[in-house]
């Protein structure tokens, strides 16, 4: 369907840029069960409770250790210096460790990805605001043709305005061009 050219530029616009997404729902989608496994373990090892269990756990350990190596000297599973439980968590920080990486290079590149999406939206909406600003100025050249076909002159046009209260009808200059 061709368009009459007095439509002018907004009605000419044509929306050739990326349709806009939701982009954490574009990553949800796309995430692998081992991703979603190391993001698990991350969140997990990184907050309060975990460091609570696992200090109370270490307290109990510890606290058996040392009552059973006092009352049955034998029965103490891992007595001083706790070589087990050094064993354990050395264990528990060679795959925690990685695992949380993982997770933190997934949120970088999240992070960028998003950047990126931001950046396509701004550069979208810039485009689609110039359009609109290109419009208004082209109904403003219809607007003033038609005053001039009605025989009011610009002085009488700008002296009704400032009746309006409008003190600076130009205040961007005379061509359109941000001043800013
Ligand atoms: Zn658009």
């Amino acid at each position: 369907m061709t368009k009459p050219r007095l439509l002018g530029p907004a009605a000419f616009f044509t929306h050739n840029h990326a349709p806009v997404v939701n982009v954490n729902d574009v990553l949800q989608d796309n995430v692998t069960l081992g991703q979603k496994v190391s993001d698990r373990v991350a969140a997990t090892v990184g907050s309060w409770p975990f460091i609570i269990i696992q200090s109370i756990m270490l307290s109990i350990w510890i606290g058996a250790n040392v009552y059973l190596a006092i009352h049955w000297k034998d029965k103490a599973f891992d007595p001083y210096p706790f070589i087990l439980l050094n064993l354990v968590l050395s264990f528990q920080a060679a795959y925690t460790g990685p695992v949380v990486m993982m997770s933190q290079n997934r949120q970088a590149d999240k992070d960028r990805v998003m950047a990126e999406h931001d950046y396509q939206i701004n550069l979208k909406a810039e485009q689609e605001i110039e359009v609109i600003m290109r419009h208004l100025a082209y109904q403003n050249s219809i607007l003033i043709t038609m005053m001039e076909k009605l025989g009011v002159s610009h002085e009488e046009a700008e002296s009704a305005l400032r009746a309006h209260g409008i003190t600076d009808p130009l205040p961007m200059g005379i061509d359109g061009a941000s001043t800013v």
